[in-house]
């Protein structure tokens, strides 16, 4: 697309504004991409972009797959841009593209790693056509914005570009058929121990082939959709997977990936499921760039899953464990609850997800919490669960529909105050289970169980 007088209003509009803002000590992380493609609507067309774009997509985990790329990418001296402090929908994309050009519109930067959201791909990709694109999966979400998987994949089928090479979770089968012209690469994980026949889970977004609408049959299940599965009727199927985890051994861990017929050992920095697909993703990215096994192991090593999402801490003897569950979001928050109940020892659980907050202006309804896996919290080793926050009682109704004993529960509307209740004699992990907007919260939360564990000390001795 040419460059038109609108274009170069709109950048040089956006490019003051930036100046602006840096002075005035804002963040220019939305504005000056809103008020371009205000004035100019296909700005992101017009704009000239780095030769090489990394866009990553899918319910859960982009940020997470966006940073450690990014951090890697810093750690061996690579200049790029990104959108990591922007927003992922088409304002923030502009803001970022725009801070890779010139004032005269010339690209500074070789290299892009944009997070996009699902919902925005009709707005960003009919101008944009990112040379690699992840998906790591693909979940029923928010139902007000993304409606089902469906509807999401038939957006992103639609509008990815041709030319985009694709990289994709072969563990998830409405992943794996996106835009099925494309070329692409699949990355997973070899069957595990943990792995069932039966799908544990309350929601499976894929249940009858999409070719000829029968039963599919699930050789395994990990967890929801996630597994290996095929029709019985036609040739439908988990596709073979390029990038493969073969043994994950969480005691040392560890990881072998399978590549091809040739194998790699990598350290892995988490032991959670979720963000081991997460890892082997962006080893899958970072080995199109060009980028050694050494490279990258050794620049993982240093990682640590952004603080925001998982802390760990012990204060004399007594782990303390926050992790973000994102509200409205069944399968992040399943997963997180799954992870609970299988960590080791006798668990509290401080529960504050909620979907009710000025941020998010109101809630839509409380369906979600019908198709979390609230039974996973109904685990003997779960010795006391506090329940607070605007939904407490909402949250209360589905731990009984759980089957969690009640004496067990705590529910308070006040969230510090209910924290009082926290009984810690035989704890070995109190659980700070929040969300995306409850950060302050939480960490005043951590604060006061600190306290806590210390006061109890005091008094035995
Ligand atoms: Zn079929």
């Amino acid at each position: 697309m040419k460059k038109s007088f609108r274009f170069y209003l709109a950048l040089w509009g956006a490019k003051i504004g930036t100046l602006l803002l840096k002075i005035f000590r804002r963040n220019a992380t939305f504005f000056p991409g809103k008020f371009a493609l205000k004035v100019c609507p296909d700005f992101i067309g017009r704009i000239q972009k780095p030769k090489t774009m990394i866009a990553v997509t899918g319910t859960n985990g982009k940020t997470t797959v966006c940073n450690m790329i990014e951090d890697v990418l810093k750690d061996n001296k690579y200049d790029f841009i990104d959108n990591k402090y922007g927003s992922n929908i088409d304002a923030g994309v502009a803001t970022t593209l725009i801070s890779g050009v010139s004032f005269m519109g010339k690209s500074k930067k070789d290299l892009a790693i944009l997070e996009v959201d699902e919902r925005s791909a009709p707005k960003i990709y009919p101008y944009l056509t990112p040379t690699y694109l992840v998906c790591t999966n693909l979940f029923r979400d928010s139902l007000m914005r993304n409606a089902h998987t469906e509807f999401i994949s038939g957006i992103l089928t639609k509008y990815i570009p041709k030319d985009t090479i694709l990289i994709l979770n072969g563990d998830d089968l409405i992943v794996s058929n996106l835009a099925p012209e494309n070329k692409r690469m699949y990355f997973g994980i070899d069957r595990l121990d943990t792995d069932t026949e039966e799908c544990e889970n309350i929601s499976r977004d894929i249940i009858a082939c999409p070719k000829c609408d029968t039963k599919l049959v699930y050789d395994y299940v990990r967890y929801n959709h996630i597994g290996k599965a095929h029709c019985p009727k036609c040739d439908f199927k988990s596709p073979e997977i390029d990038y493969l985890a073969t043994k994950l051994d969480l005691e040392n861990m560890k990881m072998t990936l399978k590549i091809g017929e040739r194998e790699e050992e990598y350290d892995l920095i988490s032991d959670n499921i979720i963000n081991i697909y997460n890892i082997i993703s962006v080893i899958t990215v970072l080995k199109q760039l060009g980028l050694s096994k050494e490279q990258i192991n050794e620049s993982l090593k240093k990682l640590k899953i952004v603080d925001t999402r998982y802390t760990e801490e012990t204060v004399n003897g007594v782990k303390i464990i926050t992790h973000l569950a994102k509200g409205i979001n069944p399968i992040a928050c399943s997963r997180v609850f799954d992870y609970t109940r299988k960590y080791k020892g006798n668990k509290a659980v401080f529960l504050i997800v909620d979907d009710l907050h000025e941020a998010v202006k109101g809630s839509e309804n409380t369906s979600w919490q019908y198709d979390t896996d609230y039974e996973f919290l109904n685990d003997e080793s779960i010795k006391q669960i506090i329940i607070a926050g605007a939904r407490y009682l909402d949250g209360l109704v589905r731990l009984e529909m759980a089957g969690v004993n009640k004496e067990k529960i705590v529910y308070e509307r006040d969230e510090l105050s209910a924290l009082d209740k926290l009984k810690l004699e035989g704890i070995d992990t109190v659980f700070i289970l929040h969300d995306l907007y409850s950060m302050e919260l939480k960490d005043a939360a951590k604060n006061k169980v600190e306290v806590m564990i210390k006061n109890l000390d005091k008094k035995e001795k």
